[in-house]
């Protein structure tokens, strides 16, 4: 069904003004320039917010993504009204971009590698998680379990869907049991943080990648600063919830540029595929070769020689 995100055809929410404006270094652009560029600012490096459609398109082998779940969409348990009932939002959410789902998944193949993936859409509701998009993560990991294969989620999210309340909140640990099975079976889970990654997606499934990659500059955190800011009383550091700022202070594993991500995760699957049980039969063997026999008796002499010293 989805073979045809490959070729250039003009999606429902693209229907783009020929000029586009960056907004971290406010160059006016030719549209068609950035977005051959990967959506990703040819001045500074800004990495413009894309669809999950385009993010697809971006980071697998290509005419190698097969759709999976798409029919699946929500129902308003809790007859939900704000400010519209939510039954209005999603009906809204689907005009403007055709889908009933903020994520999409799949199976896929990265430079070879079988994977299977799953992709926020922020235009969808803001990405946000209810039961719909936790059933489509928890049904990915077990397939790619049933496939012995990696695991991906590219998050885009404002968090958990708030007009599902529990039913949404549910997902964080639903999601993350999913994820301990695929972990326990020794298979890989790469998660990639976007600019927007916040709230329930950040305190679940997102954080709990083998690697956490970013994109440069994504917003990730859990609250938002100002929400921080009102409840601890302290000024906060500049892009503290930024990319590079997360990576300095160890919450994340690496950034990527989006034009170099399938290049990185070919890379890093190559490096998990290398036969598991290889790695688990030679651990032993070097403990009790050197560790246990030979340590003991090097260890005194080390420590006269630095007292004749
Ligand atoms: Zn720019």
């Amino acid at each position: 069904m989805f073979g045809n995100i490959f070729k250039k055809e003009e999606t429902v929410e693209e229907t783009p003004n020929q000029w586009i404006k960056c907004p971290k270094c406010t160059s006016l652009m030719y549209y068609k320039e950035v977005e051959a560029k990967q959506n990703v600012c040819p001045k500074c490096n800004h990495h413009f917010r894309i669809s999950a459609e385009k993010r697809i398109v971006c980071i697998v082998d290509e005419d190698s993504f097969v759709e999976y779940d798409h029919t699946l969409a929500p129902v308003d348990p809790l007859k939900f009204t704000d400010k519209k009932s939510y039954k209005k939002r999603i009906e809204e959410a689907k005009a403007k971009t055709g889908k009933t789902s903020s994520v999409m998944s799949g199976a896929c193949t990265i430079g070879g590698h079988e994977i299977e993936i799953v992709v926020f859409d922020f235009s969808f509701m803001g990405g946000s998680l209810g039961s719909v998009e936790g059933e489509k993560i928890v049904r990915s990991i077990t397939r790619a379990i049933e496939k012995e294969c990696g695991f991906i989620i590219v998050s885009a999210s404002g968090g958990a869907r708030m007009q599902e309340s529990t039913y949404s909140l549910l997902q964080m640990s639903k999601t993350s049991a999913a994820l301990n099975r695929l972990h326990h079976k020794g298979l890989p889970f790469i998660s990639i943080l976007t600019d927007p990654t916040m709230g329930g997606v950040s305190a679940s499934f997102a954080m709990l990648g083998d690697i956490i990659m970013a994109e440069p500059g994504a917003l990730i955190g859990f609250a938002g600063q100002r929400v921080i800011k009102q409840t601890v009383g302290v000024d906060l550091p500049e892009g503290f919830q930024r990319s590079e700022f997360l990576l300095e202070h160890g919450l994340i594993d690496m950034i990527v540029d989006r034009r170099e991500m399938r290049e990185t995760l070919t890379g890093l699957f190559k490096l998990f595929k290398k036969d598991k049980k290889v790695v688990i039969e030679e651990v032993p063997e070097v403990v009790s070769e050197k560790s246990l026999e030979e340590a003991p008796e090097e260890a005194p002499e080390v420590v006269q020689e630095e007292l004749k010293a």
